[in-house]
């Protein structure tokens, strides 16, 4: 076809990590003709190559084209050279040659290729030292940082990724060329910012990315609800702990027992509330009374501003921020079974969630102290099992519902039908009548009657 071919980037990138890696990118070189697609050319004849037994999907506006080939997608376009506008990070592109195309890449180890060319087949070009990098563990742009960054300000979140993902440092210049073009984020979607957070948040330790993202000052502009939680208050000679930390250590602890992603958003969020409720009270010091109930109702503005689902994975993590002081009550108290009772009833299934969430939140620097929460910890997981092997509670329902209760007095639907059902439910989470049909049908004709209802025989 008269063009040549490289893999290049991530693909080839992940190999020298020994990270498994399904995307693999080619770019074709060969015309400076910007009407000609070789893109999309070279991936028609690689699969009519192959037997035309792989589908192409062809993307004819952006030039390119994808064989999904097994499970790896390959995805083949044209060498792109390109130049930026300040007002867009969507460059004008025109056709290049494989140096251009290299160099608009955001990173020195996201810039090697490897030849596809009968004559260099496997060889490795590698213009900025990639591989060097790679080895210092080191994020560098190859052009002038300031240049890289302004011109696609979403790079400075994706070096922030892929230091937490690598465990990388950033090089110096590049960092305080983020400093300085932080604002620059401005233009970039909120949907594409959160991408880069989750992928930082889904990495062994989130804390790297959150601490990158806080000294460069980019965090103040995509969540400064987090921001806030920043800072020490010293009053009397009393202080409160830095909660942004605190928060970060309660993250890197829960990763440490889940990839959950919404769990571990329960753990960025459980303390969010409390700079706006934190008091000082002269006989007790620092105090954030409600920080879980206000903190569960902030949830659904910080999910629609960071265009997270609003949807029950926001329920869920309400759930668990509004739920997460209750199990430390627990332990400190004597556990009755009642109380254990309504926290089964209340956090249903994300009960064992709620017991990691708050394992996680035990971050004292006092080994003991930590032991003697964990063995509180451990007791109230032991009685939550004795508790739910008797009762049955998770995910349970009253064993009479508001239909019964109207039939039995021949009641329409209305607030006394509320009122009983209420106090069914109540009566057996604090374990006044067992948890089964007769002791509720009992206790509703009773209640009943308080009200002045009767109840009326079937025919
Ligand atoms: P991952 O797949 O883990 O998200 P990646 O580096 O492979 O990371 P992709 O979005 O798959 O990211 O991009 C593939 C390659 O395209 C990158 O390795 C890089 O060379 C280039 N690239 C991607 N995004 C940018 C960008 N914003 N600026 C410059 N080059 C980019
Ligand atoms: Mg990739």
């Amino acid at each position: 076809m008269n063009l040549s071919a490289y893999v290049i980037g991530g693909w080839v990138r992940d190999m020298h990590l020994n990270r498994p890696c399904k995307d693999i990118d080619v770019v074709a070189i060969g015309t400076e003709d910007t009407e000609r697609k070789i893109g999309i050319e070279l991936a028609q004849a690689v699969a009519k190559k192959l037997g035309n037994k792989f589908h192409v999907n062809l993307y004819k506006n952006f030039g390119t084209a994808q064989i999904v080939y097994e499970d790896y997608d390959i995805e083949f376009v044209g060498a792109r050279k390109e130049s930026y506008r300040s007002e867009s990070r969507n460059p004008i592109v025109e056709n290049g040659t494989l140096e251009d195309d290299q160099n608009r890449r955001d990173f020195t180890i996201n810039a090697l290729a490897i030849s596809l060319n009968s004559k260099t087949y496997g060889e490795l070009l590698d213009p900025f030292d990639g591989l060097k990098d790679m080895e210092a563990k080191i994020i560098r742009t190859p052009l002038n940082p300031d240049i890289t960054y302004s011109d696609d300000p979403l790079r400075m979140m994706r070096a922030i990724r892929f230091a937490t993902q690598l465990n990388y440092t950033i090089e110096g210049n590049s960092l305080e060329s983020i400093s300085k073009n932080k604002d620059r984020i401005k233009i970039i979607s909120k949907e594409r910012i959160t991408d880069e957070m989750n992928k930082i948040i889904l990495s062994k330790t989130p804390s790297i990315g959150f601490k990158l993202l806080f000294d460069t000052g980019l965090l103040h502009f995509i969540f400064p609800e987090m921001v806030a939680l920043q800072g020490v208050e010293i009053r009397n000679g009393k202080g409160h702990k830095d909660n942004f930390y605190h928060t970060l250590e309660v993250l890197d602890n829960i990763c440490k027992t889940t990839d959950d992603l919404w769990l571990r958003w329960a753990a960025i969020l459980h303390d969010i509330a409390k700079p706006p409720t934190k008091r000082f009270e002269p006989e007790h010091g620092w105090t954030f009374h409600g920080h879980e109930d206000k903190g569960s109702r902030m949830v659904p503005k910080i999910f629609e501003n960071l265009k997270l689902p609003l949807n029950e994975k926001m329920k869920y993590v309400q759930k668990l921020v509004l739920l997460h002081l209750r199990p430390i009550v627990l332990a400190k108290t004597d556990i009755t079974d009642s109380a254990v009772r309504r926290l089964l009833f209340e956090a249903g299934d994300d009960i064992d969630d709620l017991m990691k969430l708050c394992e996680a939140d035990i971050t004292s620097k006092n080994e003991y102290k930590v032991q003697k929460y964990m063995k509180n910890f451990e007791l109230v997981r032991q009685k939550l099992k004795e508790v739910e092997e008797k009762d049955n509670i998770r995910n349970w329902q009253p064993p009479i519902s508001g239909e019964d209760i109207m039939k039995t007095f021949s009641i329409p639907a209305g607030k006394e039908v509320g009122i009983i059902k209420l106090a069914i439910r109540e009566a057996i989470l604090d374990g006044i009548i067992k948890n089964d049909i007769n002791e509720a049908t009992e206790f509703m004709i009773a209640e009943g009657a308080k009200l002045g209802l009767k109840v009326i025989p079937k025919l």
